[in-house]
């Protein structure tokens, strides 16, 4: 075994490696970008050596570096997560040729499954079903519309070098197809530098279920049972578990099998991921599941596999790498419960996911426990840039079975607090409990179909946040106005129990929650604070805020969540769901535009302008695409908020934006029009 293994990742993964090389008393060396200074990973690490600027391009993804730094500190081997170098066929040569163990699958398997295309002519050879489609080397556009003619819409484009979603895009009628091609190409080109497509019969209502396949040096391989990834946002996986809801152990041997010959056909080493798609449309059956490709790594949502087998991923990873033999065979592995993963992200779900960035002013996890574990990189105070994946943690679940393990699931959602920045927390609890995703009834297109009841607004929720938000106004004032009588020396008002300044007075505030201004008012009245929106009132006691940390009872009910102010923003939080509201009463520098009759179109997000679909003076509705912008390596479509007339145009193709720049301006029709 090794004595010393680089840890080429950041985030939480490399915070899972580095858990486990410790635990097997190796010494672990974490490399970072400058981005990266002082982040969890780096502390929990025996050595830290920066790699260079924050950009992956310039220090993950920089194979020379990664190299030299696995050399500096005579680390014998490299475990490189997933994602950046994880399936880089060179880099994995490079390693074996400077002789540091890359911890993973040989050059040849990892190109043998680096590319989409290729794995599928691979895996047809191997006898294993493959979507069927078009996977040819001739990329003419009009060759490949006639290919999507034949295979028959909907079609789906995917980049052959893709992961991670990108490149990938539905096709439902002939007239669509180019233009999407287009879009796929770019966003090949942009993530991958190779804009290389194939194309795929688009199955409806599929579910993803994919099988964890280990193998060592001497010839054998075992599967540890399948994951459903069904539960997915933009081809990206959000919700995982294991074992698949309702799987026949008929089915699941199948699959098995099938994964178990493609990682023996290319001569695989270490973990993999078989990823399969289901045609569920007559329920799970054995006849009807394709291979879509195989991940040559640990995957982000290998806890799942690991809570129901026991076992250490990580751990095989490392004795399969320095030459031992799979700790396991097939017959004595077991299946023991049901777990879930959700992946939480720093995004908004309401504006098409879009990632959020900025700092984290607070982060509560749930406490782990026998069925609760916690994945994370990121603690209280750091801050998601735009240069990495949004996400923030893994809540990892486990109990026997599935109802029970998703009652967990929601136990665990309601104490996740995320001051400060927008998560996909409360839609997860909202999944979480949903009687489709209970029954087991998961498809990828399960998000979309549920939407309304998944989106819909919910009036209760808002209430707890505004009266969180009065709550944690007065008494930051109060704690404010404490502070100034302590610097005069004992003020003898302190003494006075009960004592507040604005005793009996009446205020009125205007806080704007989302886009709706929320008026109540506010009366003290001994130690009982009486708060009053309309036809609503509520008696607030016994109100504490440590940190960002606020406490009350709210018409006798406990509300426990977080609070803090930043210049004008109020940023609420509780059960895990985040806000933020205007602060009634320090002025902000106001976009008037709305009063105007006018939306300004802006950059969430600093990126580049990859398209301008509307023209100067052109006439637009609700939903017309105006801008497309790319940003963290995703394409993100700007639609008009309204109906109107683009009255200013300053986007321009090609051109880097910052955040907040102004991209267009519409105005209402009346107006614009002559
Ligand atoms: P798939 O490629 O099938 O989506 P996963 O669900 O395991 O497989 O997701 C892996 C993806 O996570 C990568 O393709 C990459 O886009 C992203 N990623 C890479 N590195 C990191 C990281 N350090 N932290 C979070 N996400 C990452
Ligand atoms: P990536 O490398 O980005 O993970 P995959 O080929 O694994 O790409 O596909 C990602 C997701 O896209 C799948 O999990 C599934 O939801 C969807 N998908 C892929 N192929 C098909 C298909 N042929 N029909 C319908 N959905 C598909
Ligand atoms: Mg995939």
């Amino acid at each position: 075994m090794f004595d010393r293994v680089l840890v080429a990742n950041r985030g939480e993964i490399a915070c899972r490696v580095i858990r486990t090389l410790s635990r097997l008393g190796i010494r672990s060396v974490a490399v970072c970008s400058e981005a990266d200074r002082g982040a969890l990973f780096t502390r929990l690490a025996d050595q830290v050596i920066e790699i260079g600027p924050a950009p992956a391009r310039e220090s993950y993804l920089r194979a020379d570096r990664v190299l030299e730094a696995a050399k500096q500190s005579g680390a014998q081997a490299i475990h490189p997560g997933y994602g950046f170098l994880s399936e880089n066929a060179a880099f994995a040569a490079q390693c074996a040729a400077q002789g540091v163990c890359f911890i993973g699958p040989s050059p040849s398997a990892i190109a043998a499954m680096g590319m989409k295309d290729a794995a599928k002519v691979a895996m047809e050879q191997a006898g294993v079903p493959v979507v069927p489609g078009y996977h040819g080397e001739a990329q003419e556009p009009e060759l490949l519309a006639m290919q999507a003619a034949r295979i028959g819409f909907p079609v789906l484009i995917k980049a052959v070098a893709g992961g991670g979603g990108k490149g990938m895009r539905r096709v439902d009628r002939p007239a669509e197809f180019l233009a999407a091609l287009e879009g796929a190409r770019r966003e090949a080109a942009g993530a991958f530098g190779d804009e290389r497509v194939l194309i795929e019969k688009y199955l409806t209502r599929p579910r993803h279920i994919e099988v964890q396949v280990f193998a060592d040096r001497h010839g054998h391989a075992v599967h540890l049972y399948e994951r459903d990834c069904s539960l997915q946002r933009r081809h990206q996986k959000v919700v995982e578990e294991a074992p698949a809801p309702g799987m026949p152990s008929e089915m699941r041997a199948v699959m098995g099998d099938a994964a178990v010959r493609a990682a023996l056909a290319i001569g695989y080493e270490g973990a993999g991921t078989v990823e399969f798609i289901a045609d569920v449309s007559q329920g799970l059956d054995p006849e009807r599941f394709y291979f879509m490709e195989m991940n040559t790594r640990l995957q982000v949502e290998h806890p799942v596999t690991e809570r129901i087998t026991g076992l250490d991923l990580v751990e095989w990873q490392l004795r399969v790498a320095a030459g031992e033999r799979l700790p396991l065979d097939q017959a004595q592995l077991n299946l023991h419960g049901h777990a879930i993963e959700v992946r939480l992200y720093a995004e908004d779900p309401a504006q098409e996911y879009l990632p959020q960035t900025g700092p984290l002013l607070a982060l509560q996890m749930p406490a782990e426990s026998a069925h609760v574990r916690v994945d994370t990189g990121v603690v209280s105070g750091d801050s998601v840039g735009i240069f990495y994946d949004p996400m923030l943690a893994k809540l990892i679940v486990w109990d026997l079975d599935r109802e029970a393990s998703a009652r967990q699931l929601r136990k665990a959602l309601a104490q996740v607090e995320v001051l400060g920045l927008k998560t996909n927390a409360a839609l997860l609890a909202r999944v979480a409990a949903h009687p489709a995703f209970l029954a087991g009834d998961v498809h990828t297109g399960f998000l979309s179909e549920h939407q309304a009841a998944l989106f819909a607004d919910d009036a209760a929720r808002d209430e707890r946040t505004l009266v969180l938000a009065c709550a944690g106004l007065l008494e930051t004032r109060r704690q404010k106005a404490a502070c100034a009588r302590g610097a005069s020396g004992v003020s003898p008002w302190d003494a006075l129990d009960g004592f507040r300044v604005n005793e009996g007075r009446q205020e009125s505030w205007c806080l704007r929650l989302g886009d709706a201004p929320r008026s109540v008012s506010v009366r003290h009245e001994g130690d009982t604070i009486r708060l009053r929106e309309g036809a609503r009132a509520w008696q607030l006691r016994d109100v504490t805020l440590e940190g960002t940390a606020l406490s009350l009872l709210s018409n006798g009910e406990r509300l426990r969540g977080h609070y803090a102010e930043r210049g004008a923003d109020l940023h609420v939080s509780f059960a895990g769901h985040s806000d933020v509201l205007e602060h009634p009463w320090v002025e902000r520098a106001r976009d008037r535009s709305a009063e105007r009759g006018e939306s300004v179109i802006k950059a969430p997000m600093p990126g580049k302008i990859i398209g301008v679909l509307v023209t100067a003076r052109q006439r637009v509705s609700v939903g017309t695409p105006l801008v497309r912008l790319e940003a963290m390596k995703m394409e993100h479509t700007l639609k008009a908020s309204m109906d109107g007339v683009v009255s200013e145009l300053s986007a321009q193709p090609g051109e880097q934006v910052e955040a907040g720049g102004t991209l267009l301006v519409l105005k209402a029709s009346e107006e614009g029009s002559p």
